[in-house]
């Protein structure tokens, strides 16, 4: 079983497409090499724009497919189930980052002018909302934007951390801090700061999962930009709290949650390979009940993380809130990835620990998920706060 029984044709149609999409164009040693190095094949990612796809979060008054939030979810999900994640990770720098953000947040202006790119796949965002000292606690960011006396521009000064794809982005969508008072909540704005800019450096930083591009420390010093640079213009400053906990983020965090699933569910399909083809004490593994039963688990915890995805999905594009639902979501995928992960790992045995498998690769990925696009605790948190459990 690969997708709800009713789910709509366009959907099926769509995840066919980009299935044969990706296994035509990313190979099993083709995703090894990108993973090592760091890096996505721009050339493929630019035939798959060519599909349409990157529109799928952009109406289509601005040069998108109409906004299909359980069909961008699809993608993601199809390109990682895959093996493909590689491709899923700038999907999600254009489509969401860029598309939902400047469709939900953006002024008028930098809709006409962003989102026909966003949707043809020209154009790239990377996220700087994590610092050296700030991860969860987002609120308390210290990059400072301040307005200048010419009334024309604004400057920065700060550092992002883990800021993914700065090196490929066309903007940085950066939360900042643009009031010196420290009424948390209400002084932080949102600017859209171009990579090659005076006075930003970019230096990467190690790391071992979603290897589709570098995560780099971003600095800026005394960068300047026009005040058009303001997501939402003059009327989105200090108005950044809103658009990062808004619908936007519902989004967000489906996006990184349908990464999770897809790669648990190819995961998932490679130890189940695996255990039919490896013999051991004359017979297949998966003939062993304790590996056989643990790839039922791993299948049956697929399935209940489908449901809670394209519920949190359904909510969002039928414009319900779903604060708690795509935070659920978020946490249980991620949560049960891990465990899928571990559960494949041991299935695969010494293979799991070697180049030749992908699975390696996916426990990798799928360990980080959990941290990553706001921590359990964080998306916990948020439950708790929202159902009103008292603190
Ligand atoms: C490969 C990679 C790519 C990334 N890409 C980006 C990116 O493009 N842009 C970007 O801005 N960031 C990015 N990040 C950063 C990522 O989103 C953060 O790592 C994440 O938000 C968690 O922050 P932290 O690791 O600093 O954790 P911290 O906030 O320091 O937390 C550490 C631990 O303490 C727990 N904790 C903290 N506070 C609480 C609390 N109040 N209650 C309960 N538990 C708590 C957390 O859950 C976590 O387990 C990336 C990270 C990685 C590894």
């Amino acid at each position: 079983m690969r997708a709800f029984t009713n789910e709509p044709a366009h959907i099926a149609r769509i995840r066919e497409t980009v299935s044969r999409f990706a296994a035509a164009e990313v190979s099993a040693e083709q995703a090894r090499r990108y993973d090592r190095e760091h890096t996505f094949p721009r050339d493929a990612f630019a035939r798959f724009a060519e599909l349409g796809f990157c529109g799928l979060t952009i109406d289509q008054a601005y040069g998108g497919q109409g906004r299909d939030l359980v069909a961008a979810v699809a993608v993601i999900e199809e390109l990682c189930r895959a093996g493909a994640a590689c491709l899923a990770g700038p999907y999600i720098h254009c489509a969401f980052y860029g598309g939902v953000n400047i469709s939900e947040n953006g002024s008028e202006a930098q809709k006409r002018d962003l989102l026909p790119q966003l949707a043809r796949g020209e154009l790239l965002f990377a996220y700087g909302l994590s610092e050296p000292d700030v991860g969860g606690d987002l609120a308390a960011v210290r990059t400072t934007a301040r307005l200048n006396p010419d009334g024309r521009t604004l400057t920065l000064e700060g550092t992002k951390r883990w800021c993914t794809g700065a090196d490929f982005a066309g903007f940085i969508y950066c939360l900042v801090r643009s009031h010196d008072d420290d009424r948390r909540y209400k002084n932080l704005s949102f600017v859209l700061v171009p990579p090659d800019t005076d006075g930003v450096t970019i230096e990467p930083l190690d790391h071992v999962n979603l290897r589709y591009t570098l995560s780099s420390d971003v600095t800026f010093e005394g960068v300047t930009l026009p005040v058009e640079n303001i997501v939402g213009g003059a009327d989105g400053w200090q108005c950044g709290w809103n658009m990062l906990a808004g619908k936007a983020l519902d989004v967000e965090k489906l996006e990184i949650t349908a990464v999770t699933f897809g790669i648990a569910e190819a995961a998932v399909e490679e130890a189940w390979r695996y255990a039919q083809e490896r013999r051991q004490f004359g017979k297949p593994i998966s003939g062993h009940q304790s590996v056989r039963h643990a790839l039922v688990d791993a299948r049956t915890a697929l399935e209940a993380c489908r449901h809670m995805l394209y519920h949190g999905a359904w909510l969002a594009q039928t414009g319900k809130p779903c604060s708690v639902e795509t935070s659920m979501a978020k946490l249980f995928v991620a949560e049960r990835a891990a465990e899928i992960a571990i559960i494949c790992q041991r299935v695969l045995g010494a293979y799991a620990l070697s180049g030749e498998y992908a699975m390696e690769r996916y426990v990798r990925d799928l360990l980080g998920m959990a941290i990553v696009g706001g921590s359990s605790n964080m998306q916990r948190n948020n439950i708790a706060n929202r159902l009103g459990l008292a603190d």
